[in-house]
């Protein structure tokens, strides 16, 4: 189903005033600097449907799990980033009417998302219940120059003579539509209102989070006297004045926070104030100015320019707004929840997501620090994964990380997902991988790498069981990335992705055992590892790992059993029963032969050096169309390997789902929130894909094709640390390498030296569609 919006290149449009679309707008509009996030809720009131969601990043709340039949070792409670004090709020009376979208008729209805500028803005012209009209124009940003601060202009014109009033306010009362027992998270502690300012602390029920608030309005076109208004639950200033036909009046409410995660709980109070009143002191035109530097200067780090295709163009831009709104990369405790500050689906917690989609996104696009932060993110949680393994009965040092977290405990509820979807711990094993070969900062692995693979190393050894009867390792009872398969065996990507760390683990002991031995010594003490007895056991099982494959179709099996399945398409699904995880039980899709999400090809993604051009296209074109893409993090890696392929077509088609999955609401359920970590993967589709982009032992291979729909399409990258600008057009690919000294690169398999500060043009981009990625580039 298409939205509302009209494609822009920069920005996201709607117009008109759409009440059955208006929470998957509060998705798609929403607003956040990395610290907190804000959907688009209205400022007034409106009581139309609505998910009201205010977020900060790492205040979360341990709601208790709720399950049927309670099991040995399941997570007590299912953590969730808290919908915080609601502080856009302005109450908005006409006569002594509320004025209320969902029951006063708006026209020229117009809500923009300027992606350029990082601002919301939203104008319409309203009819109260007794005829009178007023126009609004409301413009609100989330400071990326200062994260601590939000604003809110509102300003209201009338068209007829009125009597207005404006209530800004700071409001404890919230809640969590995902309460699983329906309670209150907050205490509200204090609130406090004096003329044009306001205070509100709250403290999160369990684990005493303080939050402040602190707004300070400003007011324009009218001299009103403000009316403190506040009760135990809000705080608010209200302003009250008769307005003749044609004046407006604008309010600025500047508001500031400040937690208890940065701040000493006893400063909150005065923290916020100070910052608020900072704000206030700075003025509007002075913060918008310093916000929008901030996202000029993230645009020239990150933005991908595609032309001659404005929906391609915009979808890229809506993945890297909103993706850059998430993640600012300056704090190793926070992490990417998969829906970001868009919506309560999935708590706010840290997935897999991060190390196999995220990582790959800011490893080429930001400064290594943010990589890094990541990375000692999972560090940091070492000792909590090696008492996950334990709880499951794993000893010796064996890490499981979590499949979902907010603090390094395990926080989800269903078991075939936290007990089997174990192969996140390859994922966070890779994401080190995958830093070090574009970084080489091989000190990572002395320093904290090294340590989280071989508690992972661990894991496997003791997961991976010997069959007696296969005479090799096989690993049990678990769950792929295709989530609609449950305590399968011998799930293919699994067992390749053990096999892998096991051996990867090997490699990480000889290279810091070789250039920091002292360190080494110390992990060894530290670990209690036995050096030639446990790293023979990992060859040992890497070696004789089982691999479930088919002689026949010479394929790769996705795990034991899977020639049993019925043997239909996803073509073959009736439109109407799509997705199927809206129209189908459960039980239904588990047995079906629908695959969620990339899972065998997800590994053929990861390991493509391993294979060549045959092996990959028969795995595509037998996978392909079993795969209903009903993750947001499947179409992304198909679209990839279709580019590897040379196949545009499919590529193009997998882009556009990719990259406008959200806007384009392919899924059904963008009211829920936007799907961030996927966002990561429409920067693959594209650099990865069409880019052919791939960097190996710090050196970067490029292999671009273009579509016959773009004119033009430029992308820039950071090669350990220094920026390549890759343009490509169908005559070809120009490269400008912005480094100290000149670096090798490789395009389409031939060598060439980019020397910092000049062109380097390779012909022929068109000529190359539908050639394989070249072996070189695989390298
Ligand atoms: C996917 C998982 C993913 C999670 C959060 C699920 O639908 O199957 O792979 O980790 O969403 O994005």
């Amino acid at each position: 189903m298409r939205t509302k919006t009209r494609s822009h290149e920069w920005s996201v449009i709607e117009e008109g005033f759409h009440p059955a679309r208006h929470k998957a707008s509060e998705s798609l509009f929403a607003l956040g600097n990395g610290h907190m996030g804000q959907r688009a809720n209205f400022e007034e009131k409106y009581s139309g449907e609505s998910l009201k969601g205010s977020y900060l990043a790492g205040i979360y709340y341990p709601d208790k799990t709720r399950v049927g039949w309670w099991k040995n070792g399941y997570p007590e409670y299912f953590a969730k980033v808290l919908n915080s004090p609601n502080w856009i709020g302005i109450d908005v009376e006409v006569d002594g009417a509320e004025l209320d979208l969902a029951k006063c008729p708006a026209s020229d209805f117009l809500r923009v998302l300027n992606m350029k500028e990082g601002t919301l803005s939203r104008s319409f012209t309203a009819k109260m219940p007794d005829g009178k009209q007023l126009r609004v124009e409301a413009l609100r940003f989330l400071s990326m120059a200062n994260p601590a601060v939000g604003v809110v202009r509102y300003a209201v014109t009338a068209l007829d003579d009125l009597r207005l009033k404006l209530v800004p306010y700071i409001d404890g009362d919230v809640r969590n539509e995902d309460s699983n027992y329906d309670e209150h998270f907050w205490n509200v502690l204090e609130t406090e209102a004096a003329p044009g300012e306001g205070f509100l602390l709250a403290q999160t029920r369990k684990l005493d989070f303080r939050v402040g608030f602190a707004m300070r309005l400003e007011l324009d076109g009218a001299r009103l006297e403000p009316v403190c208004a506040r009760t135990d639950l809000r705080t608010a200033s209200a302003f009250e004045a008769d307005l003749r036909k044609g004046a407006t009046i604008t309010l600025t409410k500047y508001v500031a926070v400040a937690t208890s995660q940065d701040h000493p709980k006893d400063s909150i109070k005065a923290q916020a104030g100070a910052a608020a009143s900072a704000a206030k002191g700075t003025g509007f035109d002075t913060l918008l100015a310093a916000h929008k530097a901030k996202w000029a200067e993230i645009w020239s780090h990150s933005d991908i320019v595609v032309e001659g295709d404005v929906e391609a163009q915009q979808g890229i831009r809506f993945n890297i707004f909103h993706l850059n709104q998430t993640y600012t990369g300056d704090d190793e405790r926070l992490n990417i929840g998969p829906k970001g500050f868009t919506g309560e689906k999935y708590g706010g917690s840290t997935y897999w997501d991060t190390e196999a989609f995220c990582i790959p996104f800011f490893v080429s696009t930001a400064p290594s620090r943010v990589t890094r932060n990541l990375l000692i993110y999972r560090y940091k949680h070492l000792t909590m994964a090696i008492a996950n393994a334990r709880k499951l009965g794993f000893g010796g040092g064996a890490a499981l990380y979590p499949m979902v977290t907010m603090n390094g405990e395990e926080c989800h509820n269903e078991w075939e997902i936290t007990f089997e979807e174990i192969h996140r711990n390859g994922a966070i094993a890779f994401a080190i991988h995958n830093y070090v070969r574009h970084t080489q900062d091989e000190a990572y692995l002395s320093e904290y790498g090294l340590e989280v693979l071989i508690g992972i190393a661990r894991f496997w050894a003791q997961r991976a069981t010997f069959s007696p009867d296969k005479g090799k390792y096989v690993i049990l009872g678990v769950t792929g990335p295709n989530e609609y398969e449950n305590n399968v065996n011998n799930n293919w990507y699994t067992n390749t992705i053990a096999g892998w760390c096991l051996e990867y683990a090997r490699e990480a002991l000889d290279i810091v055992e070789r250039h920091w031995p002292a360190r080494f010594r110390d992990i060894v003490a530290r670990t209690r590892l036995d050096r030639a007895g446990e790293s023979a056991r990992w060859a040992k099982i890497a070696a004789e790992m089982y691999y479930p494959f088919d002689e026949r179709l010479g394929v790769c099996l996705q795990q034991d059993g899977w020639l049993d399945k019925e043997p239909l398409l996803a073509a073959d699904i009736p439109a109407g029963e799509r997705p199927i995880n809206q129209h189908w039980s459960w039980d239904r899709i588990l047995r079906s032969p629908f695959i969620k999400q990339a899972d065998t090809l997800m590994g053929l993604y990861l390991f493509e050096e391993r294979y060549d051009f045959e092996f990959i296209k028969r795995h595509f074109d037998y996978y392909e169309p079993r795969t209903v893409h009903e993750s947001s993090l499947s179409p992304c890696i198909h679209a990839v390997l279709a580019a590897r392929l040379g196949d545009m077509e499919k590529a193009y088609e997998l882009y556009l789902r990719t990259s406008r999955l959200d806007l384009d609401d392919y899924n059904h359920e963008v009211e829920e929130g936007l799907h961030i970590t996927s966002m990561a993967g429409s920067w693959m589709a594209i650099v990865e894909g069409f880019g052919g982009k791939r960097v190996r032992d710090g050196k970067l291979f490029l292999h671009p094709q273009i579509h016959k729909n773009w004119r033009k399409y430029a992308f820039r990258l950071l090669l350990r640390g220094h920026p390549v600008e890759v343009t490509v057009t169908r005559d070809g690919v120009s490269i400008v390498y912005k480094g100290p000294e000149p670096v090798t690169i490789n395009v389409y398999g031939v060598d060439y030296r980019a020397v910092p500060g000049k062109v380097l043009t390779v012909p022929g981009a068109e000529a190359r569609n539908g050639q394989a990625l070249m072996t070189a580039a695989r390298g």
